[in-house]
Parts: structure tokens; sequence; C-alpha cells
């Protein structure tokens, strides 16, 4: 599930990956046990509690979307779409687009070895999506690290472009903060030490190119993942987001296959059946 790229460095010593780190965080947990004391609440005659004895476990995030769904019209009697029978209703759910159902379930991913260009495009996809980002004000240069494009790790010209490249940005990322540090002396010994670095710290970032490494922990629900995967692993998207979301999910397909089952390799993109639900 989780994948850790090698982490290079040039002769000077300047980290960089050249592939995403992608860490599968958290999936759903599903109680049922609570729901007895609901179910039996309703005439024994309905038949209700049949729901909590289904024999056949689905996976969590699959368990929590259908019983969501199933709670819209109370289909918890024993001729209700049973968990065996998961697949169709799934199928059902996601040809018609009734897709609010799959926004109970959430996965946390950590991504790193992705850059500033990537995380921007990342970002973008706000309904659904929780976010912490690497902050470069708080953060200094001591933690620096860049990611390498696949066309310029392919091409000896490119590649010793990027290494002279981000050798020269950690340099003067540092040389710039030392120079603030000096000439603002008075002002930053004033102020908390909290303030002072990222009184620095935003003004060297300033000569970081898109290149600069932006770990990023990200949460969705399931149908912000799988608009996300529609859009970012399609052929179309950039490299730098489409090699992570293709990774991210993979990683899905694993934990939840009803629901992310259906995206195909194509290429070294994925592309899935259902647009948008
Ligand atoms: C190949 C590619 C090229 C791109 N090029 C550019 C570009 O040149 N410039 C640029 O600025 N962006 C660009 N984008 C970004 C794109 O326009 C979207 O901002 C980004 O993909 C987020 O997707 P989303 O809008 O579907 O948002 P999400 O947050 O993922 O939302 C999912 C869906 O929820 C609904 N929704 C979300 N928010 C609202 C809202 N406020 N009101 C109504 N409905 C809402 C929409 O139906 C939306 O599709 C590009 C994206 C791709 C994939």
């Amino acid at each position: 599930v989780n994948h850790h790229p090698q982490v290079h460095h040039t002769k000077n010593g300047t980290p960089y990956l050249r592939e995403p780190g992608v860490v599968l965080l958290s999936v759903p947990s599903v109680q049922l046990a609570g729901l007895s004391g609901f179910l039996s609440g309703f005439d024994a005659d309905l038949g209700f509690m049949d729901y909590v004895t289904d024999p056949v476990d689905l996976p969590s995030a699959e368990e929590l979307c259908k019983l969501a769904g199933q709670l819209c019209y109370l289909s918890f009697g024993p001729s209700r779409t049973k968990n065996a029978e998961a697949e169709k209703y799934f199928q059902n759910i996601l040809a018609s687009g009734h897709g609010s159902v799959l926004e109970h379930a959430n996965f946390t991913f950590l991504v790193y070895g992705i850059d500033r260009a990537c995380t921007h495009e990342w970002v973008r996809h706000r309904a659904g999506w929780a976010y912490s980002q690497v902050s470069q004000r708080y953060v200094d240069g001591s933690a620096l690290r860049f990611v390498e494009r696949p066309s310029f790790a392919a091409d000896p010209e490119l590649h010793r472009m990027f290494e002279e490249r981000i050798d020269r940005e950690a340099r003067e990322y540092d040389d710039i903060a030392a120079r603030l540090q000096e000439v603002r002396k008075e002002e930053l010994a004033a102020m908390p030490k909290r303030d002072a670095r990222k009184l620095v710290n935003q003004d060297a970032r300033s000569c970081l190119t898109n290149e600069t490494e932006a770990p990023l922990i990200v949460t969705a629900n399931v149908r912000a993942w799988r608009h996300f995967a529609e859009m970012r692993a399609a052929k179309s998207a950039d490299v730098g987001i489409r090699r992570p979301a293709v990774m991210v999910a993979q990683s899905l397909r694993e934990q939840a296959p009803l629901f992310f089952g259906e995206y195909e390799p194509d290429g070294d993109a994925l592309k899935g059946a259902h647009r948008k639900v």
C-alpha cells in the first residue's frame, strides 16, 4: 500500500526525490453494534434487526456508505439489498449519479516527493477535502528538498542543469536568510523567536522554484477522491500530479474495490467508467 522513494543527493549534498511517496494514514472505522438500539425500536415484524446480523462483511468504506444509502429508504428488513449484493447496489449508485452517500467515507494519505507545482494544482480541489501542508514560513532551509521531473531525470543535460539549479537555490536561500539576519538583527532580536523565523523564511523562500518539495497530509471522501482520480490520474493531467494520483487511486482500489475498482490502467494513467458521480 505504501511507497517510499529513494532520496538522492547532488555532489554538494542537496537532497531531491524522483518519485512521489504515498502513505495511507487512515481508513473509515464502522461500529455497527450501536445500530441495534435504533433498529430494535421499530415494529419487530419489519425485521430490521436482520441488518446487524448480515453474514457478509464489507470493507469499512463500503459498509458505511451502504448503511447511509439504505437509511434513506429504511431498507433494513429481510427484503433489502444484502451485503452479498453490494456490488450491484453500488453500480446502481454510480450509474444513477447518487454520489452523496459516498461522502461519508474518508481516507487520509501522506504524500511527499511532490513539488509546489503539484500541490498548487492539488489544493484547487475544495469540495470534500482537508489539507495540511508544510509551511515555508515556519520551516527553514535545513529541511529543504527538491523534486526532479521524469523528463529531467531521463536526459543527462537536463539532469545536470537540475542539479546545478537546486544547488544554487539551496545556497541562495541560505545566503538570503543570513543577509536578512544580519541587516535586521535588532528588529529580529526584539520579537518572539517564532515571528523572527517567519520574517526571515518568508523572504528567503522567494528564490525557490516550483521544484521545491511540498509534502501534504490530505483527507477526502470517496466522492471527492473519485473526482480527483478522474481529473488527475487521467492522461491529460501533468505527470507531476498524475503519478501521485495514480498511486493513491491504486491504494484506494485495494481499500474499497467497489468504489475504485473501475479505474483501469490507461498507459501510465487511469481511466474509469463513470463520469462525475
Ligand atoms: C488538465 C487540467 C488543466 C487545468 N488548467 C487550469 C488552468 O489553466 N487554470 C486554472 O485556474 N485551473 C485549471 N485547472 C483546475 C480546474 O479548473 C479546477 O479548479 C480543479 O481541477 C478543481 O476541480 P473542481 O473545480 O472540479 O473542484 P472540486 O473541489 O474537486 O469540486 C468537485 C465538484 O464540486 C462542485 N463544486 C465545487 N465547488 C463548487 C462551487 N463553489 N460552486 C459550485 N459547484 C462547486 C463542482 O461540480 C466540482 O466539479 C485545470 C485542471 C485540470 C485537470
